[in-house]
C-alpha cells in the first residue's frame, strides 16, 4: 500500500495532480484544504474556528489538521495521496507518528516546483473558477506564499534527511507535470524509488 505526500507551494497544482494520481493508482486523495473548506461550508464548530485564519491566508493550528488526518486515516484501508499536509515540521513529525499508529509507512514525498511568478499567475487563473476568497485577493495570496516560505518550505529539509524527497519540475503544462509524476509513482510501485 502506497502512502504519498504531494508537496509544493500554493498554486503549484497539488490538488489537480493529486486528483489525477488518485484516480490512476486507486489512492484516496486527502486534501486538508478541502476538508477544512467542507467544515467551513457546513458551519461546524471547527469550521467557525478556522474560517478567519483561512480567509487571511494564515495556516490553521497544527492540532486541527493533525486531528483531521488522523480521522481520515482511521476511515480507510486504501493507499493515500496527501495534498496540503504536512505544512509544518511539527505536522511532518505528527504524520510519522500517525502513519505508524495506523500501521502504514510513508512511501515518498514528491515536491512539485515552479517559479513564484508562475504560482501567482496560476492562483489568479484559478480564482476565476474556484470562487475561493483566498485566491482572489493579492494581499492574501502574498501572505499565503510568505507562510509557505517561513513554515512549509523547511519541511523539505525534514524529508531530505530521511531520503524520501523527490523533486520534479512543475513549471510546464499539466500533462507534462503529470507524466513526470506518474514516472515517479511507477518507479515507486516497481520498487525503484
Ligand atoms: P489549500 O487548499 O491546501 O491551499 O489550503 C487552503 C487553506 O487551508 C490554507 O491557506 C490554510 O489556511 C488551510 N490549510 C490547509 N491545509 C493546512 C495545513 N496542513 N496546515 C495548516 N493550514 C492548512
Amino acid at each position: 500500500m502506497k502512502n504519498i505526500v504531494l508537496f509544493g507551494a500554493p498554486g503549484v497544482g497539488k490538488g489537480t495532480h493529486a486528483g489525477i494520481l488518485a484516480e490512476k493508482y486507486d489512492l484516496l486523495h486527502l486534501s486538508t484544504g478541502d476538508l477544512l473548506r467542507g467544515e467551513v461550508a457546513q458551519g461546524t464548530p471547527l469550521g467557525l474556528r478556522v474560517k478567519a485564519s483561512m480567509e487571511r491566508g494564515d495556516l490553521v493550528g497544527d492540532d486541527v489538521v493533525i486531528a483531521l488526518v488522523d480521522k481520515a486515516l482511521a476511515s480507510t484501508e486504501q493507499g493515500i495521496i496527501l495534498d496540503g499536509f504536512p505544512r509544518t515540521v511539527q505536522q511532518a513529525q505528527a504524520l510519522d507518528f500517525l502513519l505508524r499508529n495506523h500501521r502504514r509507512k510513508l512511501s515518498c514525498v514528491i515536491s512539485i516546483d515552479a517559479s513564484r511568478d508562475e504560482l501567482v499567475r496560476r492562483i489568479h487563473e484559478r480564482a476565476v473558477i474556484s470562487g475561493r476568497t483566498d485566491d482572489a485577493d493579492d494581499n492574501v495570496i502574498r501572505h499565503r506564499l510568505e507562510e509557505y516560505d517561513a513554515k512549509t518550505k523547511p519541511v523539505t529539509d525534514y524529508y531530505k534527511v530521511s531520503g524520501l524527497l523527490v523533486s520534479i519540475d512543475g513549471s510546464g503544462e499539466i500533462n507534462q507535470t503529470s507524466m513526470r509524476l506518474c514516472k515517479v509513482v511507477d518507479m515507486l510501485l516497481s520498487g525503484n524509488v
